[in-house]
C-alpha cells in the first residue's frame, strides 16, 4: 500500500468496502455519476461522512454533477487489491462457523474460505459448502501449504488464545474474531474482534436511549 493511502483513516478504510459493493452495482446497471446524497441512502451512511471520505482520497465530486463511478471505482479496485483473492481459514465449524461457510462470502469480494478446522472428531474429515474440513492437529501442515493470510475464529472463548498463538507462529496476518475473548496479538498482526452479543446490546442500548435520531449532523457543503 502507497503512503499516500496508509493516511486514510481506519474508520474510513473499514467503509470502503461498502461503497465500493454499490458503486460496482451502480457501475453495471450503466450509471456514470452519483451524488452523495444518493450513495447515502444506499449505503446509509450519512452525507457529510462520505464526503469527507472521498476527500481522503482525492474524489471531491462537483455540486450539481456528483462523483464520477469509473474514478471511484479505479480507486477502490487499487485499494481493496480486488485483483487477487486472500485466502481465510476458518476455525471453530460450530453454528456461526457453519454459516460463514455456507455463505462463503465470494459475492461480495475477492475473499475465499479455502479450509476449515474443528477440534471435533466427527467434524473433522467432512466438507461443508465445498470446504473442507480438518483436524486441529493439521492446522500447521495444511495452513503453511497454502499462503492463507486471514483467519475467522468461531470457536468458543476458552481455547481462542491458545489457537491465536498457533496462528502467530504460521505468519497469519489478519484475525476475525467472533470470540468473546480479547486475544493477544503482536503489533504487526491485525485483529478485529466483532462480539455478535455486544453488538445486539450495543443496537438495543442505542433504540431505547436515542430511538432512531440522527446522531451525526452535515456540516460540509452537499454535493
Ligand atoms: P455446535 O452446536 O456445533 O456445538 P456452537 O457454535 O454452539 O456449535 P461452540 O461451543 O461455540 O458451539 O463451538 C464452536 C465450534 O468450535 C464447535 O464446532 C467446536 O467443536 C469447536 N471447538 C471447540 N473447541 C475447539 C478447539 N480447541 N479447537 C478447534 N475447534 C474447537
Amino acid at each position: 500500500m502507497s503512503q499516500e493511502q496508509m493516511k486514510i483513516p481506519q474508520a474510513t478504510a473499514k467503509r470502503l468496502p461498502l461503497y465500493y459493493r454499490f458503486l460496482k452495482n451502480l457501475h453495471s446497471s450503466g450509471k456514470q455519476r452519483v451524488s452523495s446524497k444518493e450513495l447515502s441512502d444506499a449505503v446509509k451512511v450519512d452525507s457529510a461522512t462520505i464526503r469527507r471520505d472521498f476527500s481522503y482520497f482525492g474524489a471531491l465530486g462537483k455540486k450539481g454533477y456528483g462523483y464520477n463511478v469509473e474514478y471511484l471505482l479505479s480507486f477502490f479496485r487499487k485499494t481493496l487489491d480486488q485483483d487477487e483473492t486472500t485466502k481465510v481459514v476458518l476455525i471453530g465449524v460450530g453454528n456461526l462457523g457453519t454459516a460463514f461457510l455456507h455463505y462463503n462470502f465470494l459475492k461480495n469480494n475477492n475473499t475465499k474460505i479455502e479450509m476449515a478446522f474443528d477440534a471435533d472428531p466427527k467434524k473433522a474429515g467432512t466438507s461443508i459448502g465445498e470446504v473442507p474440513v480438518y483436524a486441529m492437529d493439521d492446522l500447521e501442515e495444511k495452513v503453511k501449504e497454502s499462503n492463507i493470510e486471514v483467519a475467522i475464529l468461531t470457536v468458543p472463548a476458552g481455547p481462542a488464545q491458545g489457537i491465536t498463538d498457533r496462528l502467530i507462529d504460521l505468519k497469519v496476518k489478519g484475525i476475525l474474531n467472533f470470540t468473546p475473548a480479547r486475544l493477544s496479538v503482536p503489533e504487526h498482526m491485525r485483529i478485529h474482534h466483532i462480539d455478535l452479543a455486544v453488538e445486539l446490546q450495543s443496537l438495543i442500548y442505542f433504540l431505547k436511549n436515542y430511538g432512531t435520531d440522527d446522531v451525526e449532523t452535515s456540516q460540509l457543503e452537499e454535493i
